[in-house]
């Protein structure tokens, strides 16, 4: 058995436990920059709770409240000029995956004299200051992994980079934080956990260790999946959602996501369609292409979530994420190239070629 396991992240979890672990706060010096989206920081109560301990704790501090969804270069670059201005001991991101990942970019421009272009080499001189995550949402896991997804509008794409020293440093996760999230935005980001979870499970990157993490993360989707369907959601399931997010997470860490994301990326892009609802569209169709390949994890995943077949997976997405949007034989043609240059295609069960990634786009959005 052969397997490497890391989580670099302190993790608190639980109501209120960015009160009840203040002291994380004072650990990392006496100036904090808070990296938020418009409207979630205030949204979640979350920006409120951190500004007191700040307060309370003579903690200096200031706010960027305007992180974009898919943030981009640009949009990071903003982040570096304050950062710059400001000289913080450490980072607070508040918010979903968006803001989160802006945090650990800003972090690692705040220490290195670089644009912001420069942060896909992936190697940074310094050190980035150490970044605090409180996701306000239950969908990325970006609170515990390295990685930051960026807007590239210069490739009409979104890219990442992520190391060993772009983990956040310490997570909060307070599910009184993801009540203020809307049934749709609560399913879409639930249905990117899920995906991290599965394509972890199922992509050539996986370790013994980390499908344990996954067909527990999935068995607790299955007990979620009513809820989602009713659209009502209780402390109970949001706690839930938001533990399946952070156990994705740390699958994720290790085995990298797959096709899902690589094609995602392009609907996100072009259709603005939100990122988990883009994964979740595509699942179904990517389990079935894959089954061949996966019979028996793919079968894994159907007892640990409690669905009795791909077809009823099928038709479960189509009602919690139903979707207008079809696409041109020439944008099928264009996703599917982007698509099938990235990395994470090639860790795919089935190794996937354009024509199998155009079957998969037709299949998911024009059937
Ligand atoms: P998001 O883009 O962070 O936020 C989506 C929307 O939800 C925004 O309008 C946001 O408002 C709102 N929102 C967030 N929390 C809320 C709350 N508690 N109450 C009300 N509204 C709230 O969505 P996300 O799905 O969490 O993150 C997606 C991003 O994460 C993508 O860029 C994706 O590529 C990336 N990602 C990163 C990782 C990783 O490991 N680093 C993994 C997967 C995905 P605001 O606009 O005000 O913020
Ligand atoms: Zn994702």
């Amino acid at each position: 058995m052969n397997f490497t396991f890391q989580s670099k992240t302190k993790t608190f979890m639980g109501s209120k436990c960015i009160f009840n672990n203040k002291n994380e706060f004072l650990k990392l010096g006496k100036k904090a920059l808070i990296v938020t989206g418009k409207s979630s920081g205030l949204k979640s109560g979350a920006l409120i709770d951190v500004k007191k301990i700040l307060s309370d704790n003579g903690i200096v501090y200031e706010i960027f409240d305007s992180i974009e969804n898919n943030p981009s270069i640009e949009n990071i670059n903003d982040g570096k000029t304050i950062v710059k201005i400001f000289s913080p001991n450490f980072i607070i991101g508040i918010g979903g995956g968006s803001p989160l990942d802006a945090a650990k970019a800003i972090a690692v421009l705040a220490t290195n004299d670089i644009e912001p272009i420069d942060l896909f080499d992936n190697v940074f001189l310094n050190k980035p200051l150490p970044v605090v995550a409180i996701p306000t949402t239950a969908g990325t896991g970006s609170e515990v992994t390295q990685y930051v997804i960026l807007t590239r509008h210069d490739l009409k794409n979104k890219k990442s980079f992520g190391n060993e020293f772009t983990f956040p440093v310490i997570a909060f996760l307070d599910y009184n934080y993801t009540k203020s999230l809307n049934s749709e935005l609560t399913i879409f980001t639930a249905m990117d956990a899920f995906s991290h979870s599965v394509e972890g499970y199922l992509g050539n990157r996986s370790t013994v260790i980390c499908d344990f993490i996954a067909l527990e993360a999935m068995k607790i989707f299955g007990e979620c999946l009513q809820s989602l369907q009713n659209a009502v959601f209780n402390d109970v399931i949001r706690e839930k959602l938001l533990y399946m997010s952070y156990l994705a997470g740390l699958v994720i860490i290790h085995t990298g996501t797959t096709s899902v994301h690589s094609i995602g990326y392009s609907l996100t892009y072009f259709k603005n369609i939100q990122h988990g609802q883009a994964n979740g569209i595509l699942l179904p169709e990517y389990l079935k292409i894959n089954y061949e390949y996966a019979t028996e994890k793919i079968n894994k995943i159907l007892v640990a979530t409690g669905i009795c077949s791909l077809d009823n997976f099928s038709t479960i997405i189509g009602k919690l994420l139903p979707t207008n949007v079809s696409l041109s034989k020439e944008e099928i043609e264009l996703y599917a190239s982007i698509a099938v240059e990235q990395r994470s295609i090639s860790v795919n069960p089935r190794p996937l070629n354009k024509e199998d990634i155009k079957l998969i786009l037709s299949k998911s959005l024009n059937d």
